[in-house]
């Protein structure tokens, strides 16, 4: 699947928000947004223009498939795979995009970044249910269990992440197992758990124009 391969700090300052796409260097001062926290570009600093109700709807839009790390075709999938659900859309959709595999070893705190995420769980860095699964968008299920592959544990990078267990915690749908670094999938989260700062309403109704 295709990613984005652009300046990774720059989606922050487009969205206005930091998206904490970057790892430890987000919590630094090192953050670029931090530092010039307006949009990028010739006219970023300038641009006053009121911004019209699309405008607003699309910048939500782009800030949650930007914090996934997802294209535009997979997060139109997604959204109309939770139209199809009971509910509430834009929650389901949320939920489908926690449930994927690399957001929710970035939450167990087995990746340091949903882009390290990404990239561990596609060189085959991690098992569900004992299984070595490679696709980051795979959806995990209540009750699966997400472990670091025992032939990983001795990797330089693997090591370092195992080193900063100790300290996390994970949101209530989750279990982490430090030691073994594994976690369970309790439950599915409910909107109050998922910590970012999106209206989701306006992700439906931009897609219901
Ligand atoms: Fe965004 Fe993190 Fe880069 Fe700061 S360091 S701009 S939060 S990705």
């Amino acid at each position: 699947m295709a990613r984005y391969t652009g300046p990774v700090c720059r989606q922050c300052r487009r969205e206005g928000a930091k998206l904490y796409l970057k790892g430890d260097k987000c919590y630094t001062d090192k953050c670029p947004f931090t530092r010039r926290g307006y949009a990028p570009g010739q006219h970023g600093q300038n641009n006053r223009r009121k911004p019209s109700e699309y405008g607003i709807q699309l910048r939500e839009k782009q800030k949650a498939r930007r914090t996934y790390g997802i294209l535009e075709r997979q997060f139109r999938t997604y959204f109309e795979k939770a139209d199809r659900q009971k509910g509430i859309t834009g929650e389901n959709l949320l939920v489908l995009l926690e449930r994927r595999l690399d957001n929710v070893v970035y939450r167990l705190g087995l990746a340091g970044s949903r882009t390290q995420a990404r990239q561990l769980v596609r060189h085959g860095h991690y098992t569900v249910n004992g299984k070595r699964v490679d696709i980051p968008s795979a959806q995990v299920k209540a009750g699966d269990v997400i472990q670091v592959a025992e032939g990983s544990k001795s990797s330089p990078i693997i090591k370092e992440i195992g080193e900063a267990l100790a300290h996390k915690t994970v949101p209530a749908w989750l279990e982490l197992s430090a030691a073994d670094m594994s976690g369970k999938v309790v439950r599915y989260p409910t909107r109050e758990e998922i910590d970012l700062p999106i209206q989701e309403h306006l992700i439906v109704e931009l897609y219901s124009r």
